[in-house]
């Protein structure tokens, strides 16, 4: 196909998701707080400003190629039948096979879904492996249901998405209240269908044609692109207090990570409350009680404040890894952090955004921060495609080198153009995806 036309058909507010692109490319978010796709359109229009993106790219670009939504009956232990809801985005495959997680949580809807879709299509760019953006997730507290029930929950969800999922079409992963067990179910299910390939889902269990290192990733991700940051900010670790919103698989390893290169420590927080020490915390202490307990809930080494508290806390680097939104207009008056790494996906709402920047605080933005993740995942399928298994040390030391390319081409993208962190993480990657849609046919 050789597209040449320059007739994208003009999309309504309702079509493209309110994000006005059809006729208004320099304004394209409204001033009340945009919903989750709205604000990760409106960082993508700051970006396609800055590199003149037409019109018609922006809607090529930005609207979702497909959305699925499914209903997932799920027979529960006691007998009875509740029906859940499931969602799976594919944003964008100009580059390669869609990639991306599939969280489990109460607040999932298509609207997060499809924003943490784009964000894959950008991440997947900036990071430069072969991939385009895709997400998916079920309306569930995970937390309300047995072992049995979410095998079950999962088994189900594969079947009413099986079809669309593919090793070379679209490749979930783990994300929010999703282990390595539930991807294990994921493929045991989908190759029921479609017969053996391990390389369909990545997050697996080791065992089972899992990436070494693949659990530890985003989080080790996170740590090795915050000793980047502050070597060219000139702050030193040992000088730099952190702390890290979230506990699970990213905030701990990121914590971790951190402690061991010799960064305290000062607060983590998980649901059950924030955990501080101004001198730094016993970060091993803190992996064995959660490990033992699920939850950071009766650690009592520390001080204990709410949970929320967290983010107002004075420290050097403050590390959302949990939701998203975290930081909005309401409550960015109150972060007294030098610098933000945004682990977790969409944590900052474009407002907050802006003032924190415009007050001088550097943002190293989501879709480079936690690209640790997607980077070992691409490295697991991989290895399945090739049925070999590298060692621990050649995944770190390839993250290592895939994540040093990916921040140093940011940042001298916000050199070379003046521009903050973010714009410039979606100016490489528009810029990555723009091309591979010129070399598919689509020029005006
Ligand atoms: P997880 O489910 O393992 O852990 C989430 C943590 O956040 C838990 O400790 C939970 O208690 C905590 N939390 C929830 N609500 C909170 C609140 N209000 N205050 C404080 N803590 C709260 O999830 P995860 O895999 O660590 O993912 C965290 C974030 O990182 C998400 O935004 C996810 O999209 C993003 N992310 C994850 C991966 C990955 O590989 N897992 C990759 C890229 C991005």
């Amino acid at each position: 196909m050789n597209r040449t036309d320059t007739q994208e058909p003009a999309i309504s507010n309702t079509e493209n998701h309110g994000i006005g692109l059809a006729s208004d490319t320099s304004a394209p978010c409204s001033k009340r707080t945009p919903s989750a796709s709205e604000a990760t359109d409106y960082y993508f229009c700051q970006a396609a400003d800055v590199l003149g993106v037409p019109t018609w790219l922006r809607s090529l670009l930005l609207i979702p190629k497909r959305e699925v939504t499914v209903r997932i009956p799920v027979e529960m232990d006691n007998g009875s039948i509740e029906t859940f809801v499931g969602y799976r985005v594919q944003h964008n495959n100009f580059r390669g096979p869609m990639k991306g997680g599939l969280r489990y949580h109460p607040e999932v809807n298509l609207d997060e879904v499809r924003s943490l879709a784009s964000l894959m299509t950008w991440k997947t760019a900036v990071v430069n492996i072969p991939y385009g953006g895709a997400k998916g997730g079920v309306c569930v507290q995970p937390s309300h249901l047995t072992t049995k029930e979410m095998e079950r929950l999962t088994r189900s969800f594969v079947d009413g998405i099986h079809d669309i999922i593919g090793p070379d079409s679209d490749i979930p992963a783990p994300d929010m209240g999703t282990t390595h067990e539930v991807m294990a179910w994921f493929r045991n299910q989908w190759e029921k269908y479609h017969g053996f390939n391990p390389a369909v889902i990545t997050g697996k269990p080791v065992e089972e044609y899992g990436a070494k290192g693949r659990e530890e990733a985003t989080g080790r991700g996170v740590g090795i692109l915050a000793l980047k940051l502050l070597r060219r900010l000139n702050i030193r670790p040992q000088d730099c207090r952190v702390a890290i919103q979230g506990f699970g698989n990213v905030g701990s390893h990121a914590a971790k990570f951190l402690s061991e290169s010799m960064f305290p420590i000062v607060a983590v927080s998980d649901v059950s409350g924030c955990y501080f020490n101004p001198r730094g915390l016993d970060v091993a202490a803190l992996l064995r009680h959660a490990l033992a307990n699920r939850s950071l809930e009766g650690f009592a080494e520390c001080d204990r404040l709410p949970a929320n508290e967290l983010l107002s806390l004075e420290c050097d680097l403050l590390i959302p890894a949990a939701l998203g939104g975290v930081i909005s207009e309401n409550n960015v008056s109150s972060v007294r952090a030098r610098t933000i790494i945004e682990a977790a996906n969409s944590p900052i709402h474009p407002e907050a955004h802006r003032r924190l920047t415009e007050g001088g605080i550097t943002i190293l933005p989501d879709i480079l921060a936690n690209s640790g993740g997607v980077t070992v995942s691409y490295f697991e399928w991989v290895q399945n495609l090739q049925h070999y298994s590298w060692s621990l040390d050649r995944i770190r030391q390839e993250l290592d080198h895939k994540l040093s390319e990916a921040f140093e081409s940011v940042w001298q993208e916000s050199i070379a153009k003046s521009l903050d962190l973010r714009t410039a993480a979606y100016t490489v990657g528009i810029g990555r995806v723009q091309r591979a849609a010129e070399l598919a046919g689509f020029r005006a």
